[in-house]
């Protein structure tokens, strides 16, 4: 039987994820599988936990990468926090928000919604007075960096509300771990997932996680059982957890931890202050060069994400259509998007590896000619000029 391998085409991928993948840790990827109780794999272990620490930002002992890609990180921070009965506040000004939600209703706890405007941070004050409205919440949830929006919230300050109210905090950092400063420790975060795809730009399928001492006492004195035995923390302890001998839980993907590792590695050679600064260097050129050509931000400046840029699509262009002609003529990906925004904006993504001048100005010129061949009442000639004063 003659069989045809499958050959990618090349793409530059500027969407919301997945962020294109550095060569480096595509190689490590494809170095010979060993066994996940190898001793040298259970060193490689160890060092991924060092270095996922140094990305967060945190002393947790209980730091790891769940076998599976963010949305695992988020289930696993709510089958083990929350129990049935328990009242969860939920922060929703986006799509992930949202998923927060359906998660505390699938373990049975009570989700209390505070609603927040898309494109908008979660508003510190209307937490506070849901948290004064319902004294019996035990955890409160939001999205640092919400995809779906481009938008920051300020989560030192959401942290601390729910410390006051005796809570512990589940926190996405999904798309900000690696492009925005993520300080697990500082802003005394209990439960942190992430994804690997975003702005670490290594291949999906891990979900780096997170936990303080008082989520991890909480998930031991549990009532019951975490329904999930496979994202269950107190199981996967004894396999990631440090010093005592590791015992099989399940295999870990081998390959996507080495890949792991080095795209870790490659941000500390970086170094995480110098990573959070290109990705701010690298928005405002490519916001200097849409502004030029006339397209508006989803999120007010100061609420705005670098590594995800929402913008509104112009009057009468087919949001499709521009995206399949940006893929087709130039192999670049931007995002379409999600939920109450579908068919209104375009996220383009400055993730991790793809957050480079070089994208930036393909993107702007790409588009451009894209658009104003489809006749979009843009500005031309005008954007990568824009961008290119902004770099100085
Ligand atoms: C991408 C994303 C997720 C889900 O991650 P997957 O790797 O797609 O499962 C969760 N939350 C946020 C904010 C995201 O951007």
């Amino acid at each position: 039987m003659t069989v045809s391998a499958f050959n990618p085409p090349q793409r530059i991928l500027m969407g919301p994820g997945p962020s294109d993948v550095s060569p480096r840790v595509l190689e490590a990827m494809s170095r010979p599988t060993i066994g996940h109780l190898d001793p040298a794999f259970v060193g490689l272990m160890d060092e991924v936990k060092a270095r996922l620490q140094y990305a967060f930002r945190t002393k947790n002992d209980m730091t790891m990468a769940v076998s599976a890609p963010g949305s695992a990180g988020m289930e696993t921070c709510f089958v083990n926090l929350v129990e049935p009965g328990d009242t969860v506040v939920v922060c929703i000004n986006g799509v992930f928000g949202g998923r927060m939600k359906e998660n505390v209703i699938r373990c049975g706890g009570k989700a209390v919604a505070v609603e927040g405007q898309w494109g908008r941070a979660v508003d510190p004050q209307a937490l506070e007075e849901a948290l004064r409205a319902h004294p019996e919440a035990s955890v409160v949830a939001f999205v640092h960096a919400e995809t779906s929006t481009g938008a920051q919230s300020d989560a030192a300050d959401l942290c601390r509300i729910a410390r006051e109210h005796g809570c512990l905090t589940i926190v996405d950092t999904v798309t900000s771990l690696g492009g925005t400063p993520v300080l697990v420790d500082e802003w005394g975060a209990d439960a942190v997932y992430s994804g690997t795809q975003k702005c670490l730009s290594c291949a999906p399928g891990l979900s780096p996680v997170t936990f303080s001492g008082r989520a991890v006492e909480k998930v031991r004195n549990r009532a019951r059982p975490v329904q999930s035995w496979f994202l269950d923390l107190n199981l996967v302890m004894g396999y990631w957890g440090s010093g005592a001998k590791r015992a099989y839980h399940h295999t870990a993907p081998v390959n996507a931890v080495y890949g792991l590792h080095e795209a870790l590695g490659i941000l500390m050679e970086e170094g995480l202050e110098a990573a959070w600064a290109r990705h701010a260097r690298h928005h405002g050129a490519l916001k200097a060069g849409l502004e030029a050509m006339g397209l508006s931000f989803v999120v007010p400046e100061s609420e705005r994400l670098p590594q995800l840029n929402a913008v509104t699509i112009p009057e009468g262009i087919d949001d499709a259509a521009v995206r399949a002609r940006l893929l087709a003529d130039y192999g670049l990906e931007i995002g379409a998007g999600l939920g109450a925004l579908a068919g209104k904006v375009w996220r383009i993504g400055l993730m991790g590896h793809a957050c480079n001048r070089r994208n930036v100005l393909l993107c702007l010129a790409a588009l451009e000619s894209t658009l104003s061949a489809m006749q979009a009442p843009i500005e031309t000639g005008v954007a990568v000029d824009a961008a290119m004063s902004a770099y100085g």
